[in-house]
């Protein structure tokens, strides 16, 4: 039977006043569910963030270091549990469980990271022109946050919105996507069993509009962090602005990588291929635009389709590259995109194809599609599809591959193969996107540094990660003390 998992409200775990609850299944089998959890009403949602306000206080008066000390015994019991969270990672989101591993990895480090930052919130001592004065800044807590996370990080996002604002002395409700939220429930046991106060972190699953929409309306709520889709952060956005919350949207991206003819061509296959199928090509900084020069264009797609052809599919938790996607309405969403891109006339040269049959047991399997022949002003080369569709356009020199990499609606991630180093400098200095690389993969990040995207990608005020990832849950306050 599987687990009714409940919210978390007020260190208690609760049923929704629904009474009703939704089933998660596997995507490697959607015969197994996964688990229930609760659908959520905006009252449960009302009752989340009413427990999180009255638990502010005593929690941003407690001394960092003692903050500190919950938020490294929650790290500690994670990493007691990574085994475990790895496997259920995998099973309700597809990931192969190397790629589960790394991301639960991801998630404890998050928490010793933050877990030092909590007794070291910044603020500077300044020169006051009375000698009577003291002057200083401080950083202060915004109070209650509302995080509403995507599925495709179902631990690593939630745990870099959390971790940064439980440090920083904020109470927190987490609403997660419905279609991967046992790894974020397991977050917040592991809070409770590190003895993090009543009320402090709350979780609340359900419909994106009720419960998401009830968070962004309510006067209780001081910060809205938000990961997910432009279409959908946009509406955050705009809701949270009514009543002037702090509000911070990481969304979609369009991320290209651009190869020039000095780039070793079976590097740039690798460095293009690794970034375009990992996670199913279900990241938001997945390589979906190689915009390859004319001279290496040829040998390029034939490399990157013979890449395309060797990855093994199946279930995440057996020896494969490459997981399912995470529901059947990605599924179809990315075969969508296939037709729309052969409808447009660019050539499929590999995949596209659903992979159906005993061994993958309803599974919501695709083949990895490479598109040649792609021109800027088609649908496959401007819209996030999230699935591991590569477009590949061609260009005659580097200032028409920077311009194109550029002109799309998106600046996330974008990357240069290149072994030019003027070429590589113009790429970083001249690159619309928050984050640049020079051969190197458009995904994967360290936690240090600050993350986020410029155009619709985000709404670009704060960053995520590192510290700056402090900086959206902080408010800076300068104390004359004469
Ligand atoms: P989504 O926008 O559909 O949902 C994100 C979250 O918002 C979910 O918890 C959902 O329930 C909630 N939601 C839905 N409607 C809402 C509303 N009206 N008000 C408040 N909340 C609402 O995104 P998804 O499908 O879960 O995730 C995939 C998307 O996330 C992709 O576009 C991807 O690029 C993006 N993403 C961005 C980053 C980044 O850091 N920039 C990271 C990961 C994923």
């Amino acid at each position: 039977m599987p687990t009714t998992h409940r919210n978390y409200v007020d260190g208690e775990w609760v049923e929704s006043r629904s009474g009703e609850t939704f089933e998660v299944l596997n995507p490697a089998n959607t015969t197994e569910v996964v688990g229930e959890f609760q659908s959520s009403t905006s009252e449960d949602a009302e009752e989340a963030v009413e427990a999180a306000v009255t638990a502010e206080d005593e929690w941003a008066s407690m001394p960092g270091t003692e903050r500190g000390a919950i938020l490294k015994e929650t790290a500690q019991i994670l990493e007691d549990q990574k085994e475990d969270l790895t496997e259920t990672l995998t099973r309700e989101e597809g990931k192969t469980l190397g790629e589960a591993g790394g991301e639960v990895q991801r998630a404890i480090d998050i928490f010793y990271y933050y877990a030092q930052k909590a007794s070291d919130l910044g603020g500077t001592v300044k020169s006051s022109s009375s000698t009577d004065t003291e002057l200083y800044t401080k950083k202060e807590p915004l109070g209650t946050v509302a995080l509403i996370t995507p599925w495709n990080y179902p631990i690593a996002i939630p745990a870099w919105k959390l971790a940064p604002a439980l440090a920083a002395g904020n109470t927190a409700v987490l609403k997660p996507a419905s279609a991967a939220p046992t790894v974020s429930w397991k977050l917040l046991e592991a809070l409770d069993e590190a003895g993090l106060p009543d009320g402090v972190a709350n979780y609340v699953t359900g419909s994106g509009s009720e419960v998401g929409g009830m968070l962004t309306d309510h006067e209780g709520v001081d910060g809205v962090s938000f990961t997910g889709s432009t279409q959908v952060g946009t509406a955050v956005a705009q809701a949270a602005a009514d009543d002037l919350k702090r509000v911070q949207c990481e969304m979609g991206g369009k991320n290209p990588t651009v190869v020039m003819p000095s780039a070793d061509v079976d590097e740039a296959v690798d460095i293009v291929g690794a970034g375009a199928f990992g996670v199913t090509g279900q990241a938001c900084t997945a390589c979906s635009r190689a915009i390859v020069h004319e001279d290496v264009y040829d040998e390029f797609v034939e490399g990157v389709t013979e890449y395309a052809e060797t990855i093994e599919i199946g279930p995440g938790d057996e020896d494969v590259d490459m997981g399912p996607h995470v529901t059947n309405s990605e599924l179809e969403g990315t075969l969508e995109y296939v037709g729309i891109a052969e409808d447009e006339g660019a050539t499929l040269e590999t995949g596209g194809e659903r992979l159906t049959g005993d061994e993958y047991a309803d599974g919501y399997y695709v083949e990895p599609a490479v598109f040649s022949d792609v021109d800027n002003d088609m649908r496959i080369a401007q819209e996030e599809v999230f699935g591991p569709v590569l477009a590949v356009l061609k260009v005659s020199s580097f200032e028409e591959g920077l311009e194109l990499a550029n002109d799309v609606d998106y600046g996330l991630s974008a990357s240069i193969v290149t072994d030019d180093l003027t070429e590589a400098n113009q790429f970083a200095e001249n690159v619309e996107s928050g984050v640049a690389k020079v051969n190197e993969k458009t995904t994967g990040l360290e936690l240090h540094v600050p993350f986020g995207g410029y155009k619709e990608s985000s709404t670009d005020t704060y960053r995520e990660q590192g510290d700056a990832g402090l900086d959206f849950f902080t408010s800076t306050k300068t104390v004359y003390m004469n």
